[in-house]
């Protein structure tokens, strides 16, 4: 998730791999270490904390005279921030280091084989046992090994490998995770992303999937995983440092919008076993213990709070019992009724939001059992709660939230099935229609971003407006939410939601010629009476946009523009009906010229009360 960088060459290594890894620091990290070689083996130093911490352990890495090295910034997915759960991580015998980036998702299986075979772990990480596997399979050829290990993980990987034997080579392994070979006039690089290569190169070599390099002083050698050498292109990059920061998109926003597909598959995979069962890694919601629940609280701030109310009606459909999504700030002042029947679901991208941890020791106070959703590994939300389910979106740097939102609600989903299932009232079969839908949103998400010049499109008319409702029906009505939270965030314009038949209670007073009203409707046996909703506001000028599924847009042809989403089962739709809201925020924040990533008066992480 986080940053990796090697070199190979003349030069010593440690002050650019020092320098490199600050130039990934924008991402986000917890540790950071470096591994060196020569001829008298390998050197590693690490800790948690900041780069400076790092430098100063090497004591400034003036006196390595090594030339070859790897080195990463962590951002913890497995195991706390710790000097122990840094990378690199080395191979019991001292022969490998490894530094990885992703997530290995079979790492407790291999664990398993591994400890039972005499490998001791030093580490909490997922990303060890690559270490412990590389002395395994070792019988003297590396790029053999590389490639028997890389045939046995799953899950996804950047890799950068040392071995003592070969201290003139560096390793890379690309697989679902971003790494690319920089080749200057002393040497070799590797880094996640061309930042850490530009200071010394503009000329770079994209690995795609699956590719192996090896790559020395005067060479970079790449080859598929059956060794079969692949020639790669060498490309001549004229990106500035901060274009290269966001992967080549505009803002981080966009890039961690077109991020999705891959992140909701890392979350759900982090959770999903080889015969599709949900399984929860550490958390102790048993049968005993849900059999006594008689209703279940979700808090949450801001779209962590949006996320509660779209994952509410499929867990509510789950477990049978009555779930409550409560807004943090709000849940200790009114004397909340939760015990020990009740399970309080607090959610939290950063897990430092203040008024969710306040919340969450109000709720433990009053005997509640607490798990908790938060992406980041540690954290104080993370600490201080019963069970802990971590969203796998990686680091999130702009300060509206996409990935951090869906994962949330992916996570839900999963919640919700594991808990139908604990509970009996999912049978064998629905389970596997649940998981095998929820195992196809990633490529739903990836059609849905297909729609981003038509929500482009649609963003030149919704930036000349400064008001917008946004309606929807049952689930819709959380997306309705959400999207015009966006919209306000980024854009500035003043954007409100209502369950779609709440509208002409009151507010559509405000529905004249010409106000713009997003309808949402992904909702089948809805259909009608949103159409009926819409036909309201249609009456008295409003100028509609309605989101649906290709099956129902001939429905909706009176609406005054129409996105359609690929049909699918949309048991889920709150993720895919999100997407698209996403992008229409975005492209209408940029045809207003707002600072996207950096809306004014907001914070990323909101650590006060
Ligand atoms: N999953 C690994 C860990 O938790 C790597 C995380 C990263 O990509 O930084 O150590």
């Amino acid at each position: 998730m986080c940053g990796i960088v090697g070199y190979v060459g003349e030069l010593p290594a440690a002050p650019l791999l020092l320098q490199g890894l600050k130039r990934l620091e924008y991402r986000g990290y917890d540790s950071a270490g470096i591994a060196l070689a020569n001829q008298k083996g390998l050197e590693v130093y690490r800790c948690s904390g900041r780069i400076q911490q790092l430098e100063g352990a090497m004591e400034g890495g003036t006196h390595c005279t090594q030339t070859v090295g790897i080195g990463h910034t962590r951002w913890a997915t497995h195991g706390k921030p710790s000097d122990r759960n840094a990378h690199p991580h080395v191979s019991g015998d001292g022969r490998f280091a490894v530094v990885h980036n992703g997530i290995i998702e079979n790492y407790l299986s291999l664990k398993g084989e591994l400890s039972e075979k005499g490998y001791t772990f030093t580490s909490d990480t997922d990303s060890e046992v690559v270490a412990h596997l590389l002395a395994l399979l070792y019988k003297g050829d590396v790029l053999d090994t590389i490639r028997q290990v890389v045939a046995r993980l799953r899950g996804s990987f950047a890799l950068g490998i040392l071995c003592a034997d070969t201290p003139g080579c560096l390793y890379a392994v690309k697989n679902a995770s971003p790494l690319v070979i920089g080749v200057t006039e002393t040497g070799c690089l590797i880094a996640s992303d061309v930042t850490a290569i530009l200071p010394h190169t503009r000329r770079i070599i994209r690995m795609e999937e699956g590719d192996i390099a090896r790559l020395t002083i005067g060479a970079a050698t790449v080859t598929d995983q059956t060794g079969h050498p692949v020639q790669r292109a060498m490309e001549q990059v004229d990106w500035d440092v901060e274009a290269a920061e966001k992967g080549g998109y505009a803002h981080f926003m966009l890039k961690e919008i077109m991020e999705q597909p891959r992140v909701l598959e890392d979350t759900m995979a982090s959770c999903l076993d080889q015969n599709g069962e949900v399984v929860l890694e550490g958390v102790g919601l048993t049968e005993a213990v849900l059999h006594r629940l008689r209703r279940i609280t979700v808090v949450a701030c801001g779209s962590a709070y949006h996320a509660g109310m779209a994952g509410r009606y499929f867990i509510e459909q789950m477990t049978g019992l009555p779930v409550e999504v409560d807004i943090a700030s709000e849940f200790r002042y009114r004397d909340p009724l939760v015990d020990e029947h009740t399970l309080t679901v607090v959610i939290s991208q950063s897990g430092e939001t203040a008024d969710t941890l306040a919340a969450l020791r109000e709720a433990k106070a009053r005997g509640s059992r607490v798990l908790a959703i938060v992406n980041v590994v540690g954290s104080s939300v993370a600490n201080e709660s019963d069970d802990v389910l971590y969203t796998r979106a990686g680091p999130e740097i702009a300060v509206a939230t996409t990935k951090g939102y869906t994962t949330q609600v992916a996570m839900l989903y999963m919640l919700g099935v594991y808990m139908g299932r604990r509970l009996g009232r999912l049978t064998v079969e629905q389970n596997a229609a649940y998981v095998r839908e929820l195992r196809d949103l990633p490529a739903l998400v990836e059609r849905c971003l297909t729609m981003a010049e038509e929500a482009r499109t649609l963003a030149e008319t919704v930036s000349q407006h400064e008001h917008a409702y946004f309606i929807g029906r049952h689930v819709d009505y959380a997306v309705a939410l959400e999207a015009s939270l966006k919209l306000k965030e980024i854009s500035y314009i003043h954007a409100e939601s209502y369950g779609a038949g709440e509208l002409k209670h009151g507010t559509i007073s405000l529905v004249e010629e010409g106000t713009l009203v997003v309808a949402l409707a992904s909702r089948e046996e809805l259909v009608a009476k949103m159409l009926s909703n819409i036909k309201e506001v249609k009456a008295r000028g409003a100028t509609v946009l309605t989101v649906t599924d290709c099956a129902h847009r001939d429905m909706f042809r009176e609406s005054d523009a129409l996105l359609t989403l690929p049909v699918s089962p949309g048991t889920f739709a709150a993720i895919p009906m999100t997407v698209p809201m996403q992008l229409l925020a975005y492209y209408t924040a940029l045809a207003r010229g707002c600072d996207i990533d950096k809306p004014r008066n907001l914070a990323k992480s909101v650590t006060v009360e």
